[in-house]
């Protein structure tokens, strides 16, 4: 008799310790309008670009393995939207309060992957959703912190800064967004919105050191493994 695996998703902390169960990671793309110029694209307020990274891809570690098939390893700070409620077509006002709450994030992109698979047309979602691709900081609930426009997002390697501005340079805050993203999929509790980098984006390389600050959340810190894990 076939055994049935006993699997369930591994839980996100909270800052205060308590646990959240990831249910889905959406993610944004040209969120901010500076980044989408450095990847070739014009920034207008079109629909967003939305695509997915795996749960099991969302992680909480020190340190994260260099992907296979890839030379050139990119790094995207985020601010990540954690939800406590859900819905189709959220009016804005119905988006903000679904939000329980909010982390740094690092959107990890195998830029020669995807920029393959651009040119040829084909989808590049393992350009995004491979293991360890999606690391967060611990979340902090919505009563306690909220983006602001003039709240900073910051990341640096090694101590250098590369990424560095601030949220209201989002095209699509994050109310708009879910409101958006709500329009083509059902949103649930448990779901985590990944809300698009600025621009800065660069390569990594093995045994470098990553931290993503945005202010009033808890630091997002890992380093990339020397070796294959
Ligand atoms: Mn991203």
């Amino acid at each position: 008799m076939a055994i049935l695996p006993d699997w369930r998703p591994a839980a996100l902390k909270l800052a205060d310790g308590r646990d959240f169960h990831l249910r889905h990671a959406w993610c944004v793309g040209r969120n901010y309008a500076e980044h989408a110029r450095e990847m070739g694209s014009d920034p207008d307020r079109s629909d967003p670009v939305f695509f997915s990274k795996p749960a099991a891809a969302i992680v909480q570690a020190d340190t994260v393995e260099w992907p296979p098939a890839t030379g050139d390893l990119h790094h995207e700070a985020e601010l990540v939207v954690f939800l406590a409620a859900g819905g189709r077509d959220l009016a804005p006002e119905q988006a903000a309060e679904s939000v329980f709450g909010y982390a740094a994030g690092c959107d990890l992109t195998r830029r020669d992957v995807q920029a393959r698979a651009k040119a040829a047309g084909m989808p590049w979602a393992l350009s995004k959703g491979f293991d360890q691709s999606g690391p967060v900081g611990l979340i902090v609930p919505g009563d306690d912190w909220r983006p602001g426009d003039d709240t900073q997002i910051r990341l640096e390697v090694n101590g250098e800064a590369r990424q560095s501005a601030v949220l209201g340079d989002m095209i699509w805050p994050v109310a708009e967004l879910l409101a958006r993203l709500s329009r083509e999929v059902t949103l649930h509790p448990g779901d985590a919105v990944f809300t698009g980098t600025p621009s800065g984006v660069s390569g990594l390389a093995p045994g470098d050191r990553v931290r993503t600050e945005i202010a009033g959340l808890p630091a997002l810190e890992f380093s990339i493994a020397r070796g294959r894990n």
